[in-house]
């Protein structure tokens, strides 16, 4: 039988008062370098010592540590190697490792629960007689079984924390750890999806009433796949100040792991003072994507690919340029639950351009026919612009003429062919990719170059349009102005423009 609770152990409510929502997870040789960082501005710390070569040796250095930093919660955890941890000793040294922790300092001790129904109850009690907390754990690697088995698995231990972190192959995944977490009865259940499709779970799990979440050292790859930063839980998704109230938006599409959007969009809802969280939700389902908005009250979305057209379907309401283009990049959700869906990458090309000329009768030259050169055809012919399709493949830039009342260019016209504008609309130029220039660069005969690609800022075909004195729009010009856009829509209030630029120029620096 479990022991009656002992007073001296942290209970859910004194944790959180004392060490906050977030802990960062340590892992590594230089688990004591990260450490000492890893203080300077976190109250609540993980020390992994399985990913020690000899975890024994280490105590010391752990006492010493916890003694020069009374202020500090910590956890201890000593996971073994067939369980997901790196230490090879027995489950008995394993317990003495844990035992020791606890006397260096350690409020909580992290056991799997395979471990601790190898020991039994005594050795759990053991632990909690010292007054530490006993947090059991269970993990998954590689996918989210049911998950109230785990927790009645659990329960005869009668744990002061219950850990639980399955792996999301999907969104749904996630949503499950969510609806655990809202329909636990206890104040004592701590739950995370591994992998990028848990991120809603690690920022969100507070709020739905985990005791805390995970986050990797600043400059550190974590000790789990997905694990967000220190300073990007707390200052990028501000997830201290994330209740019920706030606001949820989010980027879905796949893949998204590089998307600039959850930079831009939290940056600009901390500037305007709105309480609101941007989260990425990577799909390429849009039955799973309406699922997700229902489930977590999504109040708009930012939508890229493959999802752009695939969402259609799903709109009460579309406006002139999705209805022309058929094709969303936002969504926004209605007072009655409906959806609305904009598509603002068309005022994203436009807006930026004639910021610097009025576009009515100007010859502009659009390279590529895929879907961004399709939103600035479309929005360059509504403004008045004669524009030409130079595209790859000649047929597809036809189709896009022939729907929008545009010119194919013909390579071979390009010789003798002037224009005020030239847009590029292929990926030629992108950060990691090698191809062929869609144009060459005595062909770059314009006044202004929009290149639309953003990753790099300086692209190749910008460099040539510097050294021949062109005038250059940077594709970060069409990434803010979108976003703005979707900013306006979502919230009715002006978007904080210069510190989402700001925000976006520092993550490409
Ligand atoms: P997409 O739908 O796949 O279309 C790509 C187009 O580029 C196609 O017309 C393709 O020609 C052409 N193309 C591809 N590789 C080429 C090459 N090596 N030489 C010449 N033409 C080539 O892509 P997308 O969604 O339109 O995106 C295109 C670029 O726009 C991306 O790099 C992206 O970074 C950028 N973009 C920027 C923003 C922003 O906010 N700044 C927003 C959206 C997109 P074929 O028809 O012959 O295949």
């Amino acid at each position: 039988m479990p022991q009656p609770a002992n007073p001296a152990i942290l209970n859910a409510h004194q944790l959180r008062q004392c060490a906050g929502v977030v802990c960062v997870a340590l892992g590594g040789e230089d688990l004591f370098t990260q450490a000492q960082a890893a203080v300077q501005t976190a109250k609540f710390v993980e020390f992994r010592l399985d990913s020690l070569a000899d975890p024994a040796a280490a105590l010391p250095t752990l006492r010493s540590f916890l003694a020069e930093h009374p202020d500090i919660t910590a956890i201890a955890t000593c996971r073994r190697a067939a369980y997901g941890g790196s230490f090879n000793g027995t489950a008995a040294q394993q317990l003495e490792i844990l035992n020791q922790a606890s006397n260096s300092g350690c409020l909580l001790v992290d056991i799997e629960i395979e471990t601790a129904e190898e020991l039994g109850q005594a050795a759990l009690d053991e632990l909690r007689s010292a007054g530490t907390a006993v947090i059991v754990s269970w993990h998954d690697f590689a996918a989210t079984p049911p998950l109230q088995p785990v927790i009645d698995r659990m329960q005869p231990f009668a744990p002061d924390f219950l850990k639980l972190v399955p792996t999301a192959q999907t969104l749904r995944d996630s949503l499950q750890v969510i609806d655990l977490l809202e329909n636990y009865s206890g104040e004592n259940l701590v739950a995370m999806s591994m992998g990028f499709r848990g991120v809603l779970t690690r920022v969100l799990g507070p709020r739905f009433g985990s005791v805390f979440t995970f986050a990797a050292p600043d400059g550190a790859a974590g000790t789990a796949p997905g694990q967000p930063s220190l300073t990007m839980l707390r200052d990028l998704y501000r997830i201290q100040n994330i209740t019920a109230k706030t606001a949820i938006y989010a980027v879905a599409g796949e893949p998204i792991t590089g998307s600039m959007s959850p930079r831009m969009h939290n940056t600009a809802f901390a500037a305007a003072g709105i309480d609101a969280v941007y989260l990425p939700l990577e799909t390429s389902d849009p039955a799973e994507l309406q699922q997700v908005m229902q489930r977590l009250d999504i109040r708009g979305l930012s939508i890229t690919m493959p999802l752009k057209e695939t969402v259609l379907p799903l709109l009460a309401m579309r406006d002139p340029a999705v209805e022309h283009m058929a094709a969303c990049n936002t969504l926004l959700r209605r007072a009655d639950g409906s959806l609305a869906g904009f598509n603002t990458d068309v005022s994203g090309i436009v807006e930026p351009l004639q910021r610097i000329t009025p576009l009515a009768g100007k010859r502009v030259l659009v390279l590529g026919a895929g879907g961004a050169a399709r939103a600035a055809v479309y929005g360059l012919v509504e403004a008045g612009a004669h524009v030409f399709i130079l595209n790859r493949t000649e047929s597809k830039a036809a189709t896009l003429a022939a729907e929008t009342g545009a010119t194919v260019q013909t390579r071979s016209a390009m010789a003798t062919a002037d224009f005020d504008i030239i847009v590029n609309g292929t990926p030629y130029g992108m950060r990691g990719q090698q191809y062929d220039p869609p144009i060459l660069p005595v062909e770059m005969d314009c006044r202004i170059f929009f290149d639309l690609v953003y990753n790099p800022v300086e692209t190749p075909l910008v460099r040539v349009a510097m050294e021949r004195n062109i005038r250059v729009l940077p594709g970060v010009a069409m990434f803010v102005e979108q976003g703005v856009r979707q900013f306006t829509l979502w919230t009715n209030t002006p978007a904080p423009e210069g510190e989402m630029l700001r925000a976006v120029m520092d993550a490409l620096q």
